[in-house]
């Protein structure tokens, strides 16, 4: 279990042009395994261009009260990346003309970020259709300020997805740290107390599942299954959807990867997988990933290796949707875990 950030660590891996090498690089370089350019030239989507934007996903800061062991943001309690109130105001001017129906805030964990809750509060004016927090659950517990969130996220009717390995103690104890299961069953159950989760409300609670191994998710609907009858049976917790989504080998999971000597298994196991109907559906066409800085990312794993969007519009201040929206998406090897079996995003599978 890793206590620190890649970054406080020192790891080379804490570098994006590092990450970028390995990917570009070894059995791809060699021919061994085709570059995902390559693969999605042959069914016409090379380069991949955006369809309608639909969702727009802000990443408020790295800081997080845990330090998972696969995280693709290298997030811990030492990142300091916290978006500024400034940008945020620059993010409202973006949300309030937007033509996305969605608006997704990430971390870290999101609630750190000392303007979270100005924030909600002024982007949920907006009106947008579906405003989604990921929280990490352990965050409700963790601090005596954040107890209310329940009821912060229930006042502005924001959508909730939390991340929940598993749904027993061992497994996600062992992915994001000691005492992690107990304080997200709190957390849901709180949760649930408000009326998120619960069969016909509006409150929306969906959690997500990510391998914790360097294995690819099983299928979605039936994990969704079991998910539901254990927690329901064990903890009388009920949740809307469960999304299954691939862990990408970027960051903290490469680091795992590479130290497990997993690396090139995994990225043979993507590759086997590659699906090539889930490429139309990949979460970048659909999607503007803005950082605590301002700039403009095809998504979350392109923002943490640090490639811009394509287009001469690359920050916030300069926002324009359509020039945008006419850009080509920048891809490499890490896409293969959006890809494969049935696809993977934030949203959960794609195809
Ligand atoms: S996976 Fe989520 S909860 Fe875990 S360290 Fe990363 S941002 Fe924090
Ligand atoms: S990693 Fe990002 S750019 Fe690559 S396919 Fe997935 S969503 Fe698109």
């Amino acid at each position: 279990m890793a206590t620190k950030s890649l970054k406080a660590k020192g790891n080379d891996l804490a570098v994006s042009n590092k990450q970028l090498e390995i990917l570009n690089g070894g059995i791809f370089a060699d021919g061994e395994l085709p570059y995902f350019k390559d693969q999605i030239a042959k069914i016409g989507h090379f380069p991949l261009r955006p369809k309608k934007l639909e969702i727009l996903q802000i990443n408020v800061g790295y800081m997080c009260n845990q330090v998972c062991e696969h995280c693709h943001v290298d997030a811990g309690p030492d990142r300091k990346e916290i978006m500024t109130r400034e940008t945020m105001q620059l993010c409202l001017e973006v949300i309030k003309n937007t033509g996305a129906h969605t608006l997704d805030l990430t971390g870290g964990a999101p609630e750190m970020n000392p303007d979270f809750r100005w924030f909600v509060e002024e982007a949920a004016k907006a009106g947008i259709k579906d405003f989604i927090v990921r929280s990490n659950l352990t965050i409700i517990r963790a601090n005596k300020k954040y107890h209310d969130l329940p009821d912060f996220f229930k006042k502005h009717n924001v959508h909730v997805i939390s991340s929940m390995p598993h749904y027993t103690r061992g497994k996600t104890d062992k992915q994001r740290g000691d005492g992690v299961f107990d304080k997200s069953i709190k957390a849901l159950q709180e949760l649930n107390e408000r009326g998120y989760g619960l069969p016909g409300s509006d409150l929306r609670l969906d959690l997500v599942y990510n391998p914790s191994g360097a294995y690819l998710p099983g299928d979605q609907a039936a994990m969704e299954k079991d998910f539901k009858k254990a927690l329901k049976e064990d903890f009388g917790i009920q949740f809307h959807n469960l999304f299954a989504i691939t862990n990408l080998p970027i960051a903290r999971f490469l680091d795992y990867l590479i130290a497990s000597e997993n690396y090139e298994d995994y990225m043979y196991a993507l590759v086997e997988a590659y699906n090539p109907s889930a490429v139309a559906n990949v979460m970048c066409t659909n999607t503007i990933s803005i950082s605590w800085d301002g700039w403009l990312y095809d998504c979350d794993f392109n923002q943490m290796l640090d490639l811009k969007v394509a287009s001469k519009v690359k920050h916030i201040k300069d926002y324009n949707e359509d020039i945008l929206n006419d850009r080509n998406i920048i891809i490499s090897q890490h896409c293969y875990g959006c890809t494969a079996g049935a696809g993977s995003s934030c949203q959960g599978t794609v195809a």
